[in-house]
């Protein structure tokens, strides 16, 4: 965890960046191409967008026009819910190249655990991952109990769960539910969509000179976390990766993992109708 680039491991030995951009509720157009550009020139190497965000085609835009090979870039999508099943998933899929105008993609995740459905989308990834048209597969917004069902039946274990986790709800359970099963976890809303006030995290702030987004995405770091901030602000994009020159001591982290109070500000896995 030595630079903005810097990677993880995989549970199939690829290697993902970190740290990246995430482009939900970023517009279609300029407004996400100048965002995906400034990340990459700032040194962001990972994008992370889903056919449910509606700006794939601007992502791929933007990668285009980054000047940075495709190999150097981790780009990951998802499948959204409306085309989950075997048959609709390998066509979703083959419309988010498309859109993205790459050739393969990084990560292709479950945007979330339809009932009834995940198994059998599990099953288009694990045959688009055997194609090769994609690197590593895995899910979002999978509880253990999620996870354990799929387990059951899969040929391939996901390589990452992507949550909503920050310092309010910080999923200690199911951290070690994936550490457990070699499945990484990625942070989303890791700065809580921007509600950062906070008396514990702006005492840190002050203590390490840096801003409470900054100590928050340090934390995440700390803590092994794959973590993808969003901005479609220029001096915010390059501040959150400005997380390589301070160290969290471990007081400080088990402070701030103090603070949890199993708070969403997005939808339970559980309980959600979209
Ligand atoms: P974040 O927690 O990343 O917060 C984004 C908000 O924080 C924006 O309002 C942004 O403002 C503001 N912000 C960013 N940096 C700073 C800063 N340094 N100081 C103060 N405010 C700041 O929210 P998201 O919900 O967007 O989550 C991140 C990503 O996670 C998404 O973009 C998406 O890729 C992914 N995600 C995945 C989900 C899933 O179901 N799998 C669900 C939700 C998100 P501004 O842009 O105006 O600068």
């Amino acid at each position: 965890m030595k630079n903005v680039a810097s990677t993880v491991k995989l549970n199939n030995g690829v290697d993902m960046p970190q740290f990246g951009l995430g482009v939900w509720r970023v517009k279609e157009g300029s407004q996400v191409v100048d965002s995906v550009k400034a990340a990459i020139a700032s040194g962001y190497r990972s994008i992370d967008t889903a056919a449910a965000y509606g700006n794939e085609e601007g992502v791929g835009q933007a990668i285009r026009e980054s000047g940075v090979p495709r190999e150097e870039l981790f780009i990951t999508t998802k499948v959204w819910n409306s085309e989950q099943g075997y048959e609709s998933t390998l066509a979703a899929f083959e419309d988010s190249r498309r859109k993205l105008g790459l050739d393969y993609l990084d990560l292709y995740l479950i945007h979330w655990p339809v009932k009834g459905k995940y198994k059998d989308t599990w099953r288009a990834l694990e045959k688009l991952y055997a194609d090769g048209k994609v690197r590593a597969i895995g899910v979002s917004n999978f509880h253990p109990h999620h996870l354990d069902d799929l387990l059951a039946d899969a040929k391939v274990v996901p390589a990452v769960d992507q949550v909503e986790l920050h310092p309010l709800l910080n999923q200690a359970e199911l951290r070690r539910y994936c550490e457990g099963k070699g499945i990484r976890v990625e942070a989303w809303s890791p700065l809580m969509q921007g509600n950062l006030d906070h008396p514990v995290l702006t005492e840190l702030s002050v203590k390490y000179g840096k801003s409470p987004a900054q100590v928050i995405l340090r934390w995440h770091l700390q803590h092994g976390i794959i973590v993808i901030p969003k901005s479609v602000t220029e001096s915010r994009i390059q501040e959150n990766a400005r997380l390589f020159d301070f160290e969290l001591s471990e007081t400080d982290m088990a402070r701030i993992d103090g603070i949890n109070e199993n708070r969403r500000f997005g939808s339970d896995p559980d309980n959600f109708n979209f």
